[in-house]
């Protein structure tokens, strides 16, 4: 099926999600999941109106971003080591995986020497506990929070999180609702500077799931692209 048409189809997901939690569908915002596919299909994609892409390699972003015709907009959502933040500047948009404080510092050192602007970024956290997942503890997603809002560079807007990988998409609510619930207890520290309004959560498989327990970021890519 052309990408047009599966797009339409996730953003039709996208709005009767938002209709039957009475959420407003501009709340939502769509990150199309490009990994592993040719820069040619993003192409396609912003063709048809998609204008936020995720990648999870950096040199495959790298690579893809400077392949594509027009501008879109990339947000980092893989695993990040420090010694490959050097490359982001100037590409990406957001970074959602930051799940501790030495990356953030690195996010905010290369910001500040290459760009003028700060970094917008997601603290990830590992609502599940499952040892194969990266992000930071529930427990110490507050402390998290707390020491990297001072950086200047960086400005946390909320979190993000993968569950654990369910046939039954509602067996992923109870992560869903839990990483909201922080999202509310950290934002009642009133930290400064840390904004707390993007929740990234839900994939091809739960992301109407995701929508009725408040995402404002969906990740969505085999829905859209296909198989990888
Ligand atoms: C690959 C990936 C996605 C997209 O997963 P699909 O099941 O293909 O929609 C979303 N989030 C992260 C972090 C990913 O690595």
């Amino acid at each position: 099926m052309p990408v047009a048409d599966t797009l339409a189809a996730v953003r039709a997901r996208i709005q009767r999600a938002c209709a039957i939690s009475g959420r407003a569908p501009a709340a939502v915002r769509l990150v199309a999941v490009s990994k592993l596919h040719p820069a040619a299909l993003v192409a396609e994609a912003a063709a048809s109106g998609q204008t936020v892409f995720g990648e999870n390699y950096v040199q495959e972003l790298v690579d893809k971003a400077a392949q594509l015709p027009c501008p879109v907009e990339w947000h980092m959502i893989g695993h990040l080591q420090s010694n490959k933040v050097k490359y982001l500047p100037g590409i990406v948009s957001m970074i959602h995986t930051v799940d501790r404080l030495s990356l953030a510092q690195e996010i905010d050192r290369q910001w500040r020497t290459k760009l003028a602007v700060p970094c917008d970024i997601l603290v990830q956290v590992n609502v599940s506990g499952e040892a194969t997942k990266s992000g930071t503890t529930r427990t110490e997603a507050l402390a998290l929070v707390r020491a990297i809002a001072p950086l200047p560079n960086v400005r946390i807007r909320g979190l993000m999180t993968m569950p654990p990988f369910f046939d039954d998409p509602e067996s992923a609510r109870p992560y869903f609702k839990e990483l909201r619930l922080l999202a509310d207890q950290i934002r009642s520290a009133e930290i400064p500077g840390v904004e707390m309004t993007e929740l990234s959560m839900g994939m091809s498989g739960d992301f109407e799931v995701a929508i009725e327990e408040g995402a404002t970021l969906v990740r969505v890519g085999t829905a859209i692209f296909g198989e990888r």
